[in-house]
């Protein structure tokens, strides 16, 4: 039974997967999540119901496009493949829950950031806002009306925090080091993984980033540091979410 309900989820990630990388997409643009339908950049050809089939569809085509044989990105599919495995995690250490069901619009919202703010440096305020009201009523159901105190300090003080960062950073580099996005992302971080642990996002999408950074600026060799930090915020968020990492263990781990 555990496997079965492991495949349900893990076909129910590979769907929303798909889902979300036409959020990622079209959110930042103002387009319309369902017009026009799916359909290939190069050609306009409309994706058929055999087209639209998560994973399977880009390996049946080689993944070329079914009308004029234009290469679809690989990403498609390894987010597809990405979010599926993050689902039947979350139903492997969740199990069936409201927790659950959190973790589950915590994820897809960091998923789908990932997307937008690596292509087009936006964090869309409708994503955080429909997200933070879906999880502050899921956690009001769980732990009713005296949770919005303290959920409230976990939401303000990384926020504060990160704001404060950005607040050095812009003086120190003289320009935007940072999203607005970013900051207003802290509070859905606060909200899910309390506040001790989002700081830690902080510091853990830090030490993602530089590397990644450096290794991007190799190969593009561009000199504009323009860069987003909601993906490695979000991934970030993921691990911490996956591993249900706490703080006493990250202090231990430090040597505190
Ligand atoms: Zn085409």
């Amino acid at each position: 039974m555990e496997l079965y309900y492991l495949i349900v989820f893990f076909i129910f990630g590979l769907i929303f997967g798909s889902f979300y990388n036409v959020v990622g997409y079209r959110l930042p643009n103002n387009m319309s999540l369902i017009n026009p339908s799916s359909h290939c950049p190069k050609c306009n050809h409309k994706l058929g119901p055999f087209e639209l089939i998560p994973v399977f569809s880009y390996l049946l085509q080689g993944g070329k496009c079914k009308n004029c044989k234009a290469k679809i990105a690989i990403f498609y599919p390894i987010f597809e493949l990405f979010t599926g495995i993050v689902f039947a995690l979350i139903y492997k250490i969740f199990g069936i829950s409201v927790e659950m069901f959190i973790a589950l619009v915590f994820a897809s919202m960091l998923l789908i950031i990932m997307i937008s703010d690596f292509l087009y440096m936006i964090i869309p305020d409708e994503l955080l806002i429909f997200c933070g009201l879906l999880i502050l009523i899921l956690k009001i159901i769980v732990g009713g009306i005296d949770i919005l105190l303290p959920t409230f300090m976990n939401m303000i003080i990384p926020f504060i925090a990160l704001l404060f960062i950005k607040l050095l950073g812009d003086k120190a580099f003289k320009r935007e080091s940072m999203g607005g996005g970013d900051i207003k992302l802290m509070l859905i971080f606060g909200m899910v993984l309390g506040w001790q642990i989002s700081l830690f996002t902080i510091v853990l999408a830090a030490f993602i980033a530089l590397p990644v950074t450096l290794i991007l600026d190799k190969i593009k060799s561009n000199n504009n540091h323009e860069l987003p930090f909601g993906p490695y915020l979000s991934l970030a968020a993921l691990i911490c979410l996956l591993t249900r990492v706490d703080i006493m263990t990250i202090l231990h781990f430090l040597g505190f």
